[in-house]
């Protein structure tokens, strides 16, 4: 059987080693707050290279938390994709900020400085880069829009943990680290994912690491005394020892991903119908989803076609977010026309880190087969 992912497989061939974490933890009785939780904390910082790194819940609890911790106040303009997934966004809601959505490149998928600049108001108070599909948003010229009009950079991490982006000077830093703060998750299917819900936070900066522990452990400054308003969000001790182990791999794992995007690349660099995805000059692809673009034909015939012959494939994403019903509200009219476009369009095929060549050939030639 194909999978979109294939963690059984992956979870056998580190099974002696997250057994063994598991174990320790149950045994341990130290199910929150354990060491594993302090020890991934440290090992992500050093892999990272990023001062501070606050583990907490889930990915979507990052993005709040770290609104929270920013000071951000209802009715701040926060900017962020039309095209993403919709946690991004609901949180800025959550908080009774204001999303505003604008539209993304149609090569990278991501959020163009041109379009953010234009969508700056005196409101606006941050921007949330989503280094969608697994490649950084082009940070440099984002960066330096921020810096002259004040503006907090939120990288959404999410799908792209392990990537690095590299500046005009030849400097790398990984995705994440870049931005006043990011955010991370750690669910299961992600390029780093856990056995269960798991997400994180990450910044250089020490006091802002310091609100952010605080608004993730109930606004809490010392025990029993709470300053801010906050959340109870935390990283599970044996979430925290399972990531330990698959932190150790996350350079094998990307790598396992670029080269089974290599591979569909050749084969559909002869199907003018299919547009591959693009890589950007200064960054590197972690393939956290593979997503070709169907130029001629209909895309949704093609999904059935897949599926018929048993063949998964996913639509990431279908609906503009502000045509989601939760965010109609926020939008004034009209539509984004690379968003749209994106929508009809994108394909998304099965990659993981178990991906073997004969498999690809089998999903290779139901895509081929449709267009023959
Ligand atoms: C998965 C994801 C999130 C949310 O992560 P959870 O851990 O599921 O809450 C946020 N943003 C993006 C872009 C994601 O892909």
């Amino acid at each position: 059987m194909i999978r979109m992912v294939d963690l059984k497989t992956q979870y056998e061939h580190i099974k002696a080693d997250i057994d063994q974490a598991v174990l320790e933890v149950i045994a341990s009785t130290d199910y929150i707050n354990g060491p594993a939780v302090r020890q991934f904390q440290t090992e992500l910082e050093a892999y990272l290279n990023v001062e501070h790194v606050i583990p907490c819940a889930n990915g979507t609890d990052a993005l709040q938390i770290a609104m929270m911790a920013l000071g951000l106040k209802p009715g701040d303009e926060v900017i962020v994709p039309a095209f993403t997934y919709v946690a991004t966004a609901e949180v800025i809601a959550l908080l009774g900020l204001h999303p505003i959505m604008v539209d993304v490149d149609p090569n990278t998928f991501n959020i163009p400085v041109e379009l953010v600049e234009k969508a700056i108001t005196p409101r606006t108070k941050a921007v949330v880069p989503v280094h969608l599909f697994g490649q950084s948003t082009d940070m440099e010229p984002l960066l330096d829009l921020a810096r002259r009009h004040n503006l907090f950079v939120i990288e959404d991490n999410a799908q792209a943990i392990g990537g690095d982006y590299i500046f005009a000077d030849g400097r790398r830093q990984k995705t994440g680290t870049i931005g006043h703060v990011g955010s991370t998750s750690f669910f299961p299917s992600k390029n780093l994912g856990c056995y269960g819900d798991g997400g994180a936070i990450t910044t250089p900066d020490g006091d802002l690491a310091q609100r952010l522990r605080m608004v993730a452990n109930h606004g809490q400054s010392r025990q029993y005394y709470h300053d801010v308003i906050g959340v109870n969000s935390r990283l599970d001790s044996i979430q925290a020892a399972i990531l330990r182990v698959k932190l150790k791999h996350l350079d094998a794992y990307v790598a396992a991903r670029q080269a089974a995007a290599a591979y569909y690349d050749a084969a559909f660099a002869e199907l003018p119908q299919l547009a591959t995805p693009a890589r950007q000059h200064n960054a590197t692809h972690v393939f956290h989803q593979y997503t070709l673009i169907v130029r001629e034909g209909d895309r949704d015939a093609l999904r059935q076609h897949l599926a018929d012959k048993g063949i998964p494939a996913m639509i990431y994403y279908p609906v503009p977010l502000y045509k989601q019903g939760a965010f109609s509200h926020y939008w004034a009219g009209g539509t984004l026309p690379v968003t749209e476009q994106l929508c009809q369009s994108v394909i998304s095929l099965p990659i993981h880190t178990e991906l073997t060549p004969a498999v690809q050939d089998q999903i290779i030639d139901g895509v081929r087969s449709f267009f023959a």
